[in-house]
């Protein structure tokens, strides 16, 4: 039986239905050791024990990896290619990942904890889905001709932009690496990935299937390692032409720190979140109610743009916590593997510690804690889905990202009130509103600073569309056609006219 909300009995685990193959340092087409020869561990977040010793980039991986991504950016055929050419291989490449489906969604669920359902239906369908958008841009990204004064004419190449390194979280790993490759490849680059430290697999997994699709060597390093030394060194590298970056706004700043001392490489920044939810007097309350339920525990509110600061109006406040206490209290704990399973483990020990830690403070700075707060046995790491009541913005569980579980409900009274408390974080991410009012909808979708807005629903993010942040948030957007800019140089050529019917 899986535990539900307030017991403290150990989850119950099945052996794994997967091992890791691919546990090695991908470089120029080939997984090779660590020069180091160095290791690290990689755990299964449902009990803490070992999935496999994974080899540890450090700076001297990161320079042979830029060495193989030179070359093939510098003298192999992939930025040569056609951009036809190039989304062929990129369509086989989304093939062949859905084609592993099975495998990578029970090696995602392994190694981040999430459950297997959403890991196959929104992770691995989601990595193929975007794989293919980019693979699909590949032939139309074209420069413009412009008619200048005199008998000049001028016209625009869009060249890819060089080496490219890419530094990922753990939340989403395969969703991150095709966010990441897919419009880099597409645009004809070459490519340096971390993945995160505690989610290496699925990057490797997909990075061995790149062998198979003809995608040329050095065109994808994928190199699992830590943050100081590994991803330091991809921000450092001068040899790096660009580098983009997903995680903590901390870590961010210090990317673009890294990036402007060494080449001042452009950076591409999709950082943290504190996103509000604005549940207006006229909204439909099980709707409210539902959505508020998924901004915040869907992957155990390790979501970036998590739905962490609900905001409801008085009229509809105490029937809105009823509902959502009754909610929460059906959600499905326990193995990830195990079918109809909601919600898993977190990713691990000093995810729990932190994540633990916030719901402490909720409780000293006087939050009202209605249901859940606990760790849920003393193995692996658990934690119920949390619901603290009567939040005020000073506390600190309203101002910093929890990235957990972890509910917070607050009380207004009126829409000038909310705009003003919505905006009032250093986060730009996301936000959403449940009203019938299309005209308020409107206001608030245009008052909100945060990069994507949801009306009557939440965490709708689908490729075609750009996904970014305002203020801390981030720099830049990816996904839609906005990623390309990214990825693109743009180059101005003139040439003289003679004898042009047009002058
Ligand atoms: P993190 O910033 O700790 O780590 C992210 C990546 O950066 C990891 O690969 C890590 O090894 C690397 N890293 C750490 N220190 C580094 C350094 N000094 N130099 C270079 N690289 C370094 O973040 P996390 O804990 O893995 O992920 C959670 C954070 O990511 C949250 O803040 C979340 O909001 C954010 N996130 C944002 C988005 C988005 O699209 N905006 C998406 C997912 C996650």
């Amino acid at each position: 039986m899986a535990p539900s909300v307030g017991t403290s009995a150990d989850v119950e685990v099945e052996a794994a239905p997967v091992s890791a193959k691919y546990t090695k340092l991908f470089i120029d087409g080939q997984f090779v050791d660590a020069l180091s020869g160095k290791t690290f561990d990689t755990l299964d977040p449902r009990n803490g024990e070992l999935i496999a010793k994974v080899a540890e980039a450090d700076k001297e991986d990161v320079d042979l990896a830029v060495q193989a991504a030179r070359k093939a950016f510098d003298e192999g055929p992939w930025p040569r290619l056609s951009g036809y050419e190039r989304g062929r291989i990129l369509f086989k490449y989304a093939d062949i990942l859905e084609q592993h489906a099975d495998e990578l969604a029970a090696l995602e669920t392994l190694d981040n904890g999430k459950p297997v359902q959403y890991a196959r239906q929104l992770d691995v369908a989601g990595a193929v889905r975007i794989m293919r958008i980019f693979a699909g841009y590949a032939d139309k990204i074209s420069g413009r001709s412009v008619k200048m004064d005199g008998s000049y004419q001028g016209y625009t190449l869009h060249e890819p932009i060089g080496v490219v390194g890419q530094i990922i979280p753990w939340n989403f790993p395969l969703v991150m690496f095709a966010t990441k490759v897919s419009p880099a490849l597409a645009c004809g680059n070459t490519v340096i990935l971390k993945p995160a430290e505690q989610t290496p697999l699925t990057a490797l997994y997909a990075a061995h299937l790149a062998t198979e699709v003809g995608l040329p060597p050095g065109v994808l390093n994928v190199l699992p390692g830590f943050g100081p030394t590994a991803g330091a060194a991809i921000a450092s590298h001068i040899g790096i032409d660009k580098v983009s970056f997903t995680g903590s706004t901390e870590v961010g700043r210090k990317i673009m720190i890294a990036a402007a001392n060494s080449n001042l490489k452009p950076v591409t920044l999709e950082l943290g979140g504190k996103s509000p939810l604005i549940i207006l007097d006229d909204a439909d309350l099980d709707l409210a109610v539902q959505l508020s339920y998924m901004a915040i525990f869907f992957n155990q509110g390790q979501v970036c743009c998590a739905g962490s600061r609900i905001f409801v109006q008085e009229g509809i406040y105490d029937a809105f916590l009823k509902k959502s206490i009754e909610l929460a209290k059906q959600r499905v704990i326990g193995d990830p593997f195990k079918g109809g399973v909601e919600h898993g483990p977190l990713v691990d020990q000093l995810q729990l510690k932190t994540v633990m830690g916030y719901i402490e403070s909720g409780k000293e700075e006087g939050a009202n804690l209605v249901i859940g707060g606990n760790q849920i046995g003393s193995k692996g790491y658990y934690v119920e889905p949390t619901i603290f009541a009567d939040v005020q913005d000073n506390m600190k569980i309203a101002k910093e990202e929890i990235f957990g579980p972890v509910m917070s409900v607050f009380k207004f009274k009126s829409v000038e009130e909310i705009i003003q408390r919505a905006n009032n974080t250093n986060y730009g991410l996301a936000a959403g509103i449940v009203t019938k009012n299309i005209d308020l909808a409107n206001r608030f979708s245009r008052s909100i600073r945060a990069g994507i807005i949801w009306i009557n629903c939440y965490h709708i993010v689908d490729p075609s569309l750009p996904f970014g942040g305002y203020k801390m948030s981030g720099i830049g957007r990816e996904n839609g056609e906005y990623v390309l800019q990214n990825y693109l140089q743009v180059k101005a050529v003139v040439t003289p006219l003679y004898d042009s019917p047009w002058l």
